[in-house]
Order: structure tokens, then C-alpha cells, then sequence
């Protein structure tokens, strides 16, 4: 249940007078909402940017091209001369230094005559600029009166914005918000707030929507920062509520002798990696110890986390007892189960796959042999934690990719079996720091070498207007029997991002050109379907799969030597990262072709630069997160904590661990959130979507 003191704050957007249904289609694509998006969301929306209108100069000393705001008086109006629309309508006024053009275009005379009344004095804000020698401002921004002056505000907030939002419509209607804003109990400590010289949660709402000095709309800054560290608090209290249920019921002892991981060893066509061996001794050790594991395994598409997961699935087994293995999505668990069902099958463990596409008679077949003892390891999706999957004794649970999965669906999956050990995987190495954000406190290990016999990979930058020179590339590759990845950013003009090649047109043509060699794969097809494109691919049907980023994670076709990414200027480090972990994979030499736009940013240019420069996943973060840093203080939201709306790595991750501390300090204090501090601690939860936690304080 929402404390009532939020519900103010939960009202939908359109309550607000100005916000319509279009609005309200707006907003659900700016704040990325599937509903309605509510106050609380446009609260939480920063500024990008300010406008500074403070320079009030004589106009005499106007510097043009720059904002200012005159006091002028209105001499006369020269209006658009009738049937000459283009022309524009002028308003010429003065201050005692000199003249200034304010000029509107297609303006409706009666709506100037109004706003600048002749003989009275003016306050105008806007751009001004030379032409033909007079100074002018074209739509000044503001006009306000003397008695209105108080009401002009002299720093404005941009903000981030959809294709057809104004942002006048966008700040009227957080305006609005912040009137609403009710008072809110303080949820963080006297010591924090004296140490970190916080402001109270709706003096730092106000400040930032409504600066009084540049400064304050900085992320580093204390307003937004009293923020970010609420929704990191926000996120590390609820990991810890998680965690403590984890680990609360002490964890049984999960290991057998050794002889199924010794099979599966002995079985592999290769020799695990040192940093393998030593991940599979760790969990082997965590999973003899009575407390209960929570590790997370971190290493590049293709380290090869599967055969380690895969070993603590046989130590379990070795003890009698079960394992799961849940992947985001069918393309991942049918990938697991490739890799992992010869090793198994040749150890003697019992393997299945249960997903949305097991039905009815096979469905039931998979179950009651999983009730019954009968498989030792359960691989699936989102499948794996209806009501009626029922393990006979599941005592670890591994979860890839994790950070796609709720809360919830980690834990539903947990609750299947008694003080179930968890192993976490994770194909985006991150920085330490940051580890902590998604995770929580984990035990970590690393697979930082790549498998033995891996080919390097040859990447390299190619402006877009050698286009044809990459299509004859691909052309070789296919007559030298390759396959090629060829990645489009976007499925559908949805985006308006115009630049950006459709890959529904790109397929078609290079299709015209190679014909049958080339296949289709992108997030709108059905899962079959693209399951199919897959397996043609794989199978070498096809030679060229024209892809959007759908096949970013997890999927493996040895066999890919070639990948071509289209304007890679436009993806981060991470992704491109992740993409081209998909090719160098088997025994042939990789090339990698990222085709860019100019004019490149300066950002772009370090990018790519470092994506050229290394494979290792690790290292790409830590750059990541450097040139981040060093990008434009204010610049877009895409540096932005992925499933973060106001922390930045950058420039908070010093709050991160003071947000753990203090999560850590409250679960000893007040681990039930009880009294006065424990209901504004929930109310935190609630406002920034952490409640899935909050039923486990009554859980038991
Ligand atoms: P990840 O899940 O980390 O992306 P996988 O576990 O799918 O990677 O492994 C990728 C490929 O590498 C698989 O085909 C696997 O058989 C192979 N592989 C794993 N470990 C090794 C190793 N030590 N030496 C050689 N190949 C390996
Ligand atoms: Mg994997």
C-alpha cells in the first residue's frame, strides 16, 4: 500500500490544467512510461541546461548573439504590410543609449499591439542580434511589464525533450507540479545530512526546477546531488531488504564429492581458463559453506560463464540436490542448453529446458520429473518461476543477465527450493563502484581472459560514404564462405531519429544484391521467427544477418567472423562492446567495420578510438566511465545510470558506497522500518519504484 502522503504526488499528469491527451502521449515517451505518467515522474525529470537572462545591459553595450533582457520603451510599430505575409511585423523600441528591432513573424497584429503597448516600458528577454546594422531580437522569449517583473525568472531550466513538446508546455506543467508538492517527512539521517550539507527533498526539487544560480541545476551540485543520493538510497535499501531475506535462513551445506564436476571437466574439448578454474573454487567453496552464496560471475559475452555455471549446477547434483539456470529471454536459454547439454549428458546430470514454447504434454512431463528428483538441472526463462514449477529440492539458482529481472522474479525463483544459493551472471563487466549500485553487496568473480585459440579482432572506423566499398567487402566474405552480423540501429522510423537507417531497407538492399544470403532478424518479429532467422545463420542458410540490436546479448555463432555496425557514432562504448563480442568466437580471424557519420563529436571520436583500441570488457568500462566524466558537464541524459533517473556514475559514485553505509546502518537499526523514520524511509521506496521490497518486511 502507497503511504497517503504520496498520493498527491501519484496523480497522473493530465490532472494538471495544459495537459491534454496529446501532452500526455508526450510525456509517456519523454519519461518512458507505458501509462500516464505521474507528477512525481515530472519531478523527477531534471533541467539539461539553463538560460541565463540575468545580463540586463544599456543597448549600447549589448553584445550581440548573447541572451539579455532590456528595459525599453515601445516607440512604434510598423505591422505586416496586408498580403505580404513573409514580411515580418516590427516593433521598434529604445532605452536613452539607443534603438532595438523587435521583430515577429507571421505574428498576429492584435497580439503584438497587446503585449507591446506604445509609450509604456517593457521588460524583454531573448537573443539579440545584429541586422543590417540595427540591433534586433527575433521573438523575444519574455515580455513582462514593470509590475510583473518579480515574475520573470531570470535562470530557466531547459530540459531534456520528444520532437513536438515545447518546452514552455513542459515547464508550466512541472510548475504546476511543484506547487503540489506536498511536505515530506525526511528519510535521510541528521549525520548524512550535516555531513554531506544536504537540503531538504523539496528545497532540492525547487532549486533545481527553479535556479537562482547556474550552479544549481549541476549534478554535482548539492540540490541534484541530495537527490541522487535519495535514489540510490532508494536502491540500495531495497537490495539490502532482498538480501537480508537471502541470507536470513542460513544456507545449507550444497556440495557434493567432486566426481560429476570431475566428468564434466575431463569431457570439455578444452582447459578451462586460470580465472574459470578459480571462479568454479569459489563457488565451490561458497556452496559448502553453511551461509548462503550470493556471487556474482562477470565476464565479456563469450568468457565463458555457461561451463562455470555449469559447474556449480554438478556440485550441487554431486549432493543430491537441483539447480536452475534462468535467462532473460528463449534465444539465451536455448543457448545455454546447446552449450550445456553434451557436457552434461556425458557427466551423467539430467538436464531440460522449460520455456513459454514447452506446452501442454511435454510440459507436463518436464514437471513431474523435476518434482520427482528425476533432473538435476532446469534451464529456462521467465517459465521457471510459475506457481506450478516445483523442484524436489532446488538449492541453486543461477540468473543471467540479472539486471533485466525484477526484484521479484529473483526471488520468486529462490523461493522455490530451501536457502537456495545464489550465482548471478553478468555480461556487462562494470566498475566496482558500480557493481554496488545493481547488486548490492556481492561476493564478485572475475573471467578476465578470454578462452585460448580466440582470434584477435580487426576493427576499424569507415566514414558512411564508403558505403559501397564495405558492401563489396561483404560480398568477398560471402564468396569466401564468412558470416557477417550487419547491425541498423533502429526497426521503424518510430525513432524520428531521421538519420538512422531502417534495417527493413538496408535488408532489402542487400538482399537485391547477394539474394538469398541474407536473412532478417529484428525485436518486432515473433519469437519463433527470429529464433528461425537465427538458426539459419547459424546453420550457414544464410550469410548476412541484417540485425538490430536484438542480437546484442548472448547469442553464439562461432562461425561469425565479420560484423558491420551503421552509425556506431550513435551507440556507447558498452553496447558497441557487447556487439562485437558476438564475432570473434571461433578459430578465424574477426573484422569488425563500424561505419560512422561525420561530422563526428569529439566523444564520438574517443569512442570509437577506444573500442578500436581494445576487446578487453573491463577496461572499455573503466573508459566508459572516464569519458563520461569528462563529457559535457550538462550534456545528455544518456550518461545517466542505466534504470537511474538522477544519480550519475560520474559524478556521484562517491554517494553510491555513502548510500550503501547508510542502507546497512538502517537494516541494523531499523531493519523493519518501523516508526516515524521507518514510514519516510517507505515512502522513499514508493517514490522511486522500490517498493517490490517493501512486502518482504512482513514476509517473516
Ligand atoms: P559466455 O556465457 O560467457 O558469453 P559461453 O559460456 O557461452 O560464454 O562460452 C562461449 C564459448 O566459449 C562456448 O562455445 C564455450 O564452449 C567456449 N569456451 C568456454 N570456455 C572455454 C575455454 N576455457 N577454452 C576454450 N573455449 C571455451
Ligand atoms: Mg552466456
Amino acid at each position: 500500500m502507497r503511504p497517503d502522503i504520496l498520493h498527491k504526488l501519484f496523480a497522473p499528469v493530465t490532472s494538471l490544467s495544459g495537459v491534454g491527451p496529446k501532452q500526455d502521449k508526450l510525456l509517456r515517451f519523454l519519461l518512458s512510461h507505458d501509462e500516464t505518467p505521474r507528477l512525481v515522474d515530472l519531478l523527477l525529470h531534471l533541467p539539461a541546461s539553463v538560460i541565463d537572462r540575468r545580463a540586463r545591459p544599456k543597448i549600447r553595450d549589448v553584445v550581440p548573439g548573447s541572451v539579455v533582457t532590456l528595459e525599453v520603451t515601445i516607440d512604434r510599430h510598423r505591422p505586416t504590410p496586408p498580403g505580404r505575409s513573409r514580411v515580418p511585423y516590427l516593433v521598434y523600441a529604445s532605452d536613452d543609449t539607443g534603438d532595438v528591432v523587435l521583430t515577429y513573424f507571421r505574428a498576429k497584429a492584435d497580439y503584438v499591439e497587446k503585449l507591446l503597448p506604445v509609450g509604456e516600458k517593457r521588460y524583454v528577454s531573448g537573443t539579440a542580434q545584429m541586422y543590417d546594422g540595427t540591433l534586433q531580437m527575433t521573438h523575444p522569449d519574455r515580455v513582462v511589464s514593470e509590475a510583473d517583473l518579480a515574475k520573470l525568472s531570470l535562470i530557466e531550466p531547459v530540459y531534456p525533450l520528444t520532437e513536438g513538446l515545447a518546452l514552455g508546455s513542459l515547464r508550466r506543467a512541472i510548475a504546476q507540479a511543484l506547487l503540489r508538492l506536498p511536505a515530506m517527512p525526511e528519510w535521510i539521517s541528521e549525520e548524512v545530512l550535516r555531513r554531506c550539507k544536504f537540503p531538504a527533498w523539496s528545497e532540492a526539487l525547487h532549486r533545481v526546477h527553479e535556479p537562482r544560480e547556474l550552479t544549481d541545476v549541476l549534478p554535482q551540485q548539492r540540490y541534484w546531488s541530495r537527490l541522487a543520493f535519495d535514489e540510490l538510497l532508494a536502491g540500495q535499501l531495497a537490495l539490502a531488504l532482498v538480501r537480508a531475506q537471502l541470507r536470513r535462513p542460513a544456507g545449507a551445506r550444497h556440495t557434493g564429492d567432486g566426481h560429476l564436476r570431475r566428468k564434466v571437466i575431463d569431457g570439455l574439448p578444452y582447459a578451462l581458463t586460470k580465472s574459470q578454474q578459480d571462479a568454479a573454487a569459489a563457488i565451490a567453496d561458497d556452496l559448502q559453506k553453511p551461509l548462503r552464496m550470493l556471487r556474482l560471475l562477470q565476464g565479456d559475452v563469450g568468457s565463458g560463464k555457461t561451463v562455470v555455471a555449469l559447474l556449480a549446477a554438478a556440485a550441487v547434483a554431486e549432493a543430491g540436490k537441483q539447480a536452475a539456470i534462468m535467462a532473460p529471454t528463449e534465444i539465451l536459454a536455448r543457448q545455454h542448453i546447446k552449450t550445456i547439454t553434451p557436457l552434461a549428458e556425458r557427466a551423467g546430470i539430467r538436464v531440460a529446458i522449460l520455456t513459454g514454447r514447452e506446452k501442454g504434454k511435454e510440459r507436463r512431463a518436464i514437471l513431474s520429473k523435476l518434482e520427482a528428483g528425476e533432473l538435476d538441472l532446469l534451464v529456462g526463462t521467465h517459465a521457471l518461476i510459475q506457481d506450478d514449477v516445483v523442484f524436489k529440492a532446488l538449492a541453486l539458482a543461477v540468473v543471467d543477465e540479472q539486471h533485466r529481472f525484477g526484484v521479484r522474479e529473483r526471488l520468486a525463483l529462490t523461493q522455490k527450493g530451501e536457502a537456495v544459493d545464489v550465482l548471478v551472471l553478468s555480461a556487462t563487466p562494470i566498475p566496482r563502484t558500480l557493481v554496488l549500485t545493481y547488486f548490492g553487496d556481492m561476493d564478485i568473480s572475475e573471467l578476465r581472459e578470454k578462452p585460448a585459440g580466440r582470434q584477435p579482432i580487426d576493427t576499424r572506423a569507415v566514414p558512411a560514404n564508403r558505403l559501397n566499398e564495405v558492401i563489396d567487402a561483404v560480398g568477398r566474405a560471402i564468396k569466401a564462405k564468412r558470416r557477417v552480423y550487419w547491425i541498423c540501429p533502429l526497426v521503424e522510423e518510430s525513432d524520428k531519429i531521421d538519420n538512422l537507417i531502417d534495417a527493413e531497407q538496408r535488408f532489402a538492399g542487400l538482399q537485391k544484391r547477394f539474394g538469398d544470403h541474407v536473412g532478417l532478424v529484428h525485436g518486432k518479429l515473433k519469437g519463433a521467427e527470429k529464433d528461425q532467422a537465427m538458426m539459419q545463420f547459424a546453420s550457414g542458410e544464410i550469410s548476412v544477418l541484417v540485425a538490430t540490436t536484438v542480437v546484442e546479448v548472448g547469442v553464439d555463432v562461432p562461425a561469425a567472423s565479420v560484423m558491420v555496425i551503421e552509425n556506431a557514432e550513435r551507440f556507447g562504448l558498452a553496447q558497441l562492446h557487447q556487439l562485437r563480442g558476438r564475432i570473434g568466437r571461433g578459430s578465424e580471424a574477426s573484422t569488425c567495420i563500424l561505419l560512422y557519420r561525420e561530422p563526428l563529436s569529439e566523444m564520438s571520436k574517443a569512442r570509437l578510438s577506444v573500442i578500436r583500441e581494445t576487446t578487453d570488457g573491463f577496461r572499455i568500462a573503466e573508459e566508459d566511465l572516464r569519458l563520461r566524466g569528462e563529457g559535457d558537464v550538462l550534456g545528455t541524459r544518456q550518461s545517466g545510470l542505466p534504470g537511474f533517473r538522477i544519480a550519475r556514475a560520474e559524478f556521484h559514485a562517491q554517494l553510491i558506497a555513502q548510500a550503501r553505509d547508510e542502507a546497512l546502518r538502517i537494516m541494523k537499526d531499523n531493519p523493519r522500518l518501523t516508526g516515524m523514520h521507518g514510514e519516510a524511509l517507505r515512502a522513499l521506496l514508493y517514490l522511486f519504484e522500490r517498493d517490490e521490497a517493501i512486502p518482504l518486511l512482513t514476509a517473516g
